[in-house]
């Protein structure tokens, strides 16, 4: 038992807070793409696995729609009335108090409610996660679905997978927001333990795919953050949708290669090479699952490699960071593969390992991004864990 792991945290926090153990806890996992980048709002084809990481709330429900949450990691406590969350103006709650990381939870309340939802009791609840903060690996869709897995404790409604998941993007991106696709919420509802899961975007289908077990799968922060990704996202979704339009899809989903090329000299020189980071990225989705299906991870590994270069040159979401450490990670032993992977521009990379080279490669990556940046990344070694739910104990 490791006092400092976030299911520790809040039981004891619990605990001294409310004075009782905790009637149950909740987990939801944050996530990492492996590949099928700037895929998810095409309607197109994504590969992410979710996280030994998580977001973890002790709880226990009430008998009122009030919801007291004390989110241990930022110091801050929140209360809110769920019978006030149903307009994004909740002036005249006497419970409601505005803030950053509250709105999550409060949007989460709005989107299990509307059209057709379900009727909320609310919880005496505590919150921590070990999912870094703003670090593209999705720390916001596993407090979202933390908080979901918490309300349907407390109120017993049927957990619907790709149900829960639209409600909480609608969470993210009508309560909150921030402009997102579906894979985050669906990845942290539908992961499976080593497992990674094809997600198709149009049906919310999703298809577990086993991960090689000779190798490990390692995310590589590189310590960078960058605020205009918000503008840089919205260009992007607004060039991929002027594509979709041009070559008479409903989504770039729909288009290929062939159809691109035949378009090309229509289409604005950008748009055309948005579309075709998208149209490739689409296609090496799907190779990448034979590869694993067929046991060949040198080849899934290139096409890990394949998607960086797409995402560097044709999307252009990249940043000197994450090329200096995808460099780094490529140049370190056993690495089969690496990327840049979330929205882009910082964050983190992935990279595909063997285990038998794991402790050199992790040394000799961190060392040889040191001398490229002079910053200090993060590796992390990460395990396919099971999506959102109540925790076993
Ligand atoms: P990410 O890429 O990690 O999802 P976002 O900017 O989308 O980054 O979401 C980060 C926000 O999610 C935080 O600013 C905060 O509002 C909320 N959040 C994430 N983790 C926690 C936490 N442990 N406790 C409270 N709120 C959190
Ligand atoms: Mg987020």
């Amino acid at each position: 038992m490791n006092p400092d792991h976030p299911r520790e945290r809040v039981s004891r926090a619990f605990a001294a807070e409310y004075g009782s153990e905790p009637a149950a806890l909740v987990r939801a996992p944050g996530r990492v793409n492996l590949i099928g980048e700037h895929t998810d709002y095409n309607d197109g084809f994504v590969l992410p696995m979710a996280l030994d990481r998580a977001a973890w709330i002790a709880l226990t429900p009430r008998t009122d729609g009030i919801v007291r949450l004390h989110a241990l990691d930022l110091e801050q406590r929140g209360v809110f009335d769920v019978a006030t969350a149903t307009r994004r103006d909740a002036r005249g709650d006497p419970h409601a108090e505005h803030g950053g990381w509250l709105e999550y939870p409060r949007g989460v309340a709005w989107a299990l409610q509307e059209s057709g939802g379900h009727v909320l009791r609310g919880f005496d609840g505590v919150l921590a996660s070990d999912v870094p903060r703003g670090a593209g690996l999705s720390s916001s869709a596993a407090v979202e679905l933390a908080v979901a897995a918490a309300f349907q404790v407390s109120s017993a409604f049927a957990w619907d997978v790709a149900d829960v998941a639209r409600r909480m993007q609608r969470a993210e991106n009508r309560w909150v927001g921030v402009a997102s696709g579906i894979m985050d919420q669906l990845i942290g509802a539908a992961g499976v333990a080593h497992h990674a899961v094809l997600i198709d975007c149009r049906d919310l289908s999703t298809r577990p795919v086993p991960l090689p077990p000779e190798c490990a799968i390692v995310v590589l922060d590189t310590a960078t953050r960058r605020g205009l990704v918000g503008s840089a996202y919205n260009e992007r979704r607004a060039q991929c949708e002027a594509a979709a339009r041009a070559l008479g899809v409903s989504a770039l989903r729909d288009a290929d290669g062939a159809a691109l090329e035949a378009a090309r000299p229509g289409l604005d020189e950008l748009v055309y090479r948005r579309a075709r980071h998208v149209i490739s990225e689409n296609r090496r989705v799907l190779e990448a699952v034979q590869a694993l299906e067929d046991g060949d991870s040198a080849r899934f590994g290139g096409l890990m490699d394949a998607s960086h270069e797409s995402l560097r040159l044709d999307f252009e979401v990249s940043s000197e960071a994450l090329d200096a450490i995808v460099a780094s990670a490529r140049a370190a032993p056993g690495c089969l593969g690496a990327r840049m992977t979330g929205a882009g521009f910082g964050g983190c990379a992935v990279a595909l390992v063997e285990r038998a080279s794991l402790p050199e490669f992790l040394t000799a990556a961190a060392a040889a991004y040191r001398s490229a940046s002079g910053r200090e990344g993060e590796l992390l070694v990460a395990t396919a864990a099971a999506g959102a739910g109540r925790a076993t104990s």
